[in-house]
C-alpha cells in the first residue's frame, strides 16, 4: 500500500516546500516510485523543481475537470519522481468548492485511480488550515510537521494538532502523525539548541532523530530549479534529506 505523506504546519516559512521537494526526491534517488503533489497556490514547489505554472495542474482536478492522471508530469531528472503541478488558479478553488458536496475529499476521490502505482505520495500545503489543507489531511495516511527552529517555533502548534483530532475524528479515522522534523537548525545559536529542546519535551518520540541544518545550498537550489541533489550532493542539506529519507522509509 502507498504511504500518502502531507508536509503541514499553517505557520509559513518553516520548510514545507523544502522538505517536500527534497524528501520526494530523495525518496526517488532510494527507487521508490514517487509523486510530489504541489498544494499551495503559490507554487514554489513546482517552479522549485524546474517546472513552470501552467494549465492545466492540480487546480482542473480539484475541480473535477480532469483526472489526476492526465496532469501528472515525470521528472527530466529522476526517473523515479512525478509531479502534479499547482498555480495561483487553486487559490480560487477554496471559494469554488463551498457549495459543493463532499468539498473536504475532492483530492482524495482523486487519488483513488492513481495511488496505487505510487510507494510514496507527497503533498506540499500552503500556510493555512483553510479547504486545501483540510483535503490534503483527509487524502493522506500520515502527516510530517516541519518546525523552524526559531522564536515561536511552537506557535501555532496546538491548533494544527486540533484539526488533525477533528478531522481524524470525522474524516480520516487512521490519520496518524508520523513525526515532527526539527528544520533551519543553527547549532552555533543557543536559541536553536533551547527550541530542538523544547519541541521534545512538547512532542517526545514523535521527533524525528534527523535534524535539519541550516544550509545556504538549500536556499540556492530552487532559483536554479533544482534539487539539492543535483545542485550540491556534496552539501550538508542533501546529506541531511538524504538521512531524513531515510527515516521515513523505516518508520
Ligand atoms: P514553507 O514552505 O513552509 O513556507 P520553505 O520551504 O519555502 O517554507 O522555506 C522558507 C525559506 O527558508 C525558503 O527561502 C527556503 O529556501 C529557506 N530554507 C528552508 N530550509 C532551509 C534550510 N535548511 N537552510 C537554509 N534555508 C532554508
Ligand atoms: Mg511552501
Amino acid at each position: 500500500m502507498s504511504r500518502i505523506l502531507t508536509i503541514v504546519n499553517q505557520k509559513g516559512g518553516v520548510g514545507k516546500t523544502t522538505t517536500s521537494i527534497n524528501l520526494a526526491s530523495a525518496l526517488a534517488i532510494y527507487e521508490k516510485k514517487t509523486l510530489l503533489i504541489d498544494f499551495d497556490p503559490q507554487g514554489n514547489t513546482s517552479s522549485g523543481i524546474g517546472f513552470r505554472l501552467e494549465s492545466p495542474n492540480i487546480y482542473e482536478v480539484l475541480i473535477g475537470q480532469l483526472e489526476l492522471r492526465s496532469i501528472i508530469k515525470q521528472s527530466p531528472v529522476l526517473e523515479n519522481l512525478y509531479i502534479a503541478t499547482s498555480s495561483p488558479d487553486l487559490s480560487g478553488a477554496e471559494i469554488e468548492l463551498v457549495k459543493e458536496y463532499s468539498r473536504e475529499q475532492k483530492l482524495k476521490q482523486a487519488l483513488e485511480s492513481v495511488k496505487n502505482e505510487y510507494e510514496y505520495i507527497i503533498i506540499d500545503c500552503p500556510p493555512s488550515l483553510g479547504l486545501l489543507t483540510v483535503n490534503a489531511l483527509t487524502a493522506c495516511t500520515d502527516v510530517i510537521i516541519p518546525i523552524q527552529c526559531e522564536y515561536y517555533a511552537l506557535e501555532g502548534v496546538s491548533q494544527l494538532l486540533t484539526t488533525i483530532k477533528l478531522i481524524k475524528k470525522s474524516l480520516n479515522p487512521n490519520l496518524n502523525i508520523q513525526g515532527v522534523l526539527l528544520t533551519m537548525f543553527d547549532k552555533r545559536l543557543n536559541l536553536a539548541l533551547q527550541v530542538a529542546k523544547e519541541v521534545r519535551r512538547y512532542f517526545q518520540e514523535k521527533v524525528f532523530s534527523t535534524i535539519i541544518h541550516r544550509n545556504i545550498k538549500i536556499t540556492e537550489a530552487p532559483s536554479f530549479g533544482q534539487t539539492i541533489f543535483h545542485y550540491d550532493i556534496k552539501s550538508v542539506g542533501a546529506k541531511d534529506y538524504l538521512e531524513f529519507a531515510k527515516e521515513v522509509i523505516s518508520r
